[in-house]
């Protein structure tokens, strides 16, 4: 979705607008794994056609009329078939539509526009993500299978000549990764293979949100998808994957609840594998047996495992890249994550998140904070017009436009400096840390947080009977929190030092309500609070940086008169012939 709504705050959580701008900014996508409800047309008009990118002008009075008709769902109108010549579905009009319409009706006057629409659309166009959603699960799981096996077959991989020669049968997979163990963000070759007596298969996984926990599960359900296809006795498959092995032999004895495995990573790839064994009756269905990598042994099973190994590790480096494997769509949760880069995102998004913030943070990329979550009302003109009032507007304008001069940004750009906080403390001097956590300037703070909340009382107690106690609560709450991280804020970080406070209006449950008379009078209070309160914060914000640029000068002053005390000592060590040849007057100076 690519609508935002922070003008919705009065009717929406600030929660839920947050996420979805954060969803936004980092490109990240809910998908609904299951739409087969459009293929079976069970979708509303009305919803399709608001939910279509680029609708005709007209079409959802169309929708209404034909509603009035009784004519309310896809599936009323025909159905989806496959165009053989562009492989793609569309849809299909049944041609008995036009005798169900009232004659000289809004409706049958609406149709052939309408109709030719319908002919018009591909699932492509009304499917969000990729078209194969729109298959039931169990066709999709079918229809991956069908590839799978296809591309076993159609190997060209050699059989080891030791496990074809042998009458014991048995098989092994394995997964690769490299690099090992990388970061979220890094890009990665995740791949993986299955060998026997008669096959041997290498496969790649695409996206960026897989590794070798992936490669080895799906390993697994390869193989076991080879073996199902001998149905008269158990073949044992061979991992080195010890917690795949013990997950499913655990699932056995004890049958996970759909929530014991809501949170495990590859939880897609685990649920086909549980089901492709479970749906094999005992005799003839395979077991995972662990195995140890890289032994010496000899046994025939040590051999299959280093078979595999050999073929996933190297298949990295390979000219050609091995064929890649279909996404398990049809395991996934309901609605699941998703990114252009990363593909379905099945581990921790919390950790995703912050893992990218952090990324952002530190190459310089973190964006001001949406201006629409924070207070609308125009600042006051007379901070940024009187002369001895500009030092705060240039402060806030460095600090807006990320060139505020901290240690922490002087050393992301050059390097050449420490990125600690130069009052003392182990903590990165940046924008945040200096006007609201160093305690260095706490009593600056606290200072100007009584000021605050006492011009906050003045202007709420002359405006009797205006404001209700209730918001008079509330205001004084955003007052006191103004210069603190606070729950008062939307994001819960203080940003006033970028000229921003938390919107007045927020505390304001009956705004629009009472009389007009009413109404006007704490709009009037409501932007002389806001006034007061940035022009307070903008202030707050100049002090703490002016007293921040005193000590750091001080400082400089005490090194170097350090440095020019030292250098007289040695000065003064020197003979009197070798002090005579340094140039200037070291003597005067000390
Ligand atoms: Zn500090």
């Amino acid at each position: 979705m690519d609508r935002t709504f922070p003008r919705q705050k009065a009717n929406l959580p600030w929660a839920w607008i947050l996420a979805q701008q954060v969803l936004e900014q980092t490109g990240l996508r809910i998908r609904w794994t299951d739409q087969s409800h459009i293929l079976r047309g069970d979708v509303a008009i009305e919803h399709l056609i608001r939910s279509s990118s680029d609708p005709p002008e007209g079409l959802p009075r169309v929708a209404n009329n034909l509603s009035r008709a009784g004519l309310n769902f896809l599936r009323q109108f025909g159905a989806w078939q496959t165009d053989s010549v562009q492989n793609v579905w569309r849809f299909s009009v049944s041609p008995d539509i036009t005798p169900k319409l009232p004659l000289f009706s809004a409706a049958s006057r609406d149709w052939p526009a309408f109709r030719g629409w319908l002919t018009s659309m591909s699932i492509t166009s009304v499917i969000m993500g990729d078209w194969s959603l729109a298959l039931p699960r169990e066709n999709r799981r079918a229809f991956a299978e069908q590839v799978l096996k296809a591309m076993i077959d159609a190997s060209t991989v050699p059989v080891d000549p030791l496990l074809n020669a042998s009458s014991q049968t048995l098989m092994a997979s394995d997964g690769s990764c490299t690099p090992g163990m990388p970061k979220l963000h890094e890009r990665r070759s995740t791949t993986f293979s299955t060998v026997g007596n008669r096959h041997a298969a290498v496969f790649s996984i695409g996206g960026r949100n897989t590794g070798i926990l992936q490669a080895e599960v799906y390993g697994l359900v390869a193989a076991t998808l080879q073996a199902s296809r001998n149905t008269s006795n158990s073949i044992p498959i061979y991992t080195d994957h010890l917690n795949s092995s013990r997950l499913i032999s655990d699932a056995f004895s004890n049958p996970p609840s759909t929530h014991a495995w809501a949170t495990k990573p590859a939880r897609s790839l685990y649920r086909w594998l549980l089901e492709m064994l479970t749906a094999i009756n005992p005799p003839s269905r395979p077991t995972i047996i662990y195995t140890q990598a890289h032994t010496t042994s000899e046994s025939l099973e040590a051999r299959a495992n280093a078979v595999a190994d050999a073929l996933a590790s190297q298949s990295h480096s390979k000219p050609i890249r091995p064929a890649s494997v279909p996404d398990p769509t049809f395991h996934m949760d309901e609605y699941t994550f998703f990114t252009k880069e990363d593909g379905y995102i099945e581990s921790n998004i919390s950790s995703y998140l912050s893992h990218f913030r952090a990324r952002a943070s530190v190459e310089g990329q973190t964006t001001l904070p949406f201006r629409s979550l924070y207070d609308q009302h125009a600042p006051p003109d007379h901070p940024y017009t009187r002369a001895p009032s500009a030092y705060s507007a240039v402060i806030q304008l460095y600090a807006r436009s990320q060139q505020l001069p901290t240690a922490f940004s002087q050393f992301r750009r050059s390097f050449n400096t420490l990125p600690w906080c130069r009052t003392g403390c182990k903590q990165l001097e940046t924008p945040h840390h200096i006007f609201v956590e160093c305690p260095s300037f706490e009593a600056i703070r606290i200072n100007h947080k009584s000021a605050i909340v006492g011009h906050t009382r003045t202007l709420l107690d002359s405006s009797e009977g205006i404001v209700d106690d209730s918001s008079k609560t509330g205001l004084i709450t955003l007052a006191e929190n103004l210069l603190h991280d606070h729950e008062v804020w939307p994001t819960g970080q203080s940003q006033y030092f970028l000229g921003m406070i938390p919107s007045v209006n927020s505390t304001l449950p009956d705004f629009t309500t009472g009389t007009p008379h009413k109404t006007v009078a704490r709009t009037r209070v409501m932007t002389r609070l806001a006034n007061t309160w940035h022009t307070e914060v903008i202030r707050v914000a100049s002090r703490i940086w002016g007293e921040l640029q005193r000590r750091c000068n001080h400082q400089r002053t005490i090194l170097m008169r350090k440095e020019k005390e030292k250098l007289g000592e040695i000065w003064k060590s020197l003979p009197t012939h070798v002090q005579r040849c340094i140039p200037g007057n070291i003597e005067a100076d000390l």
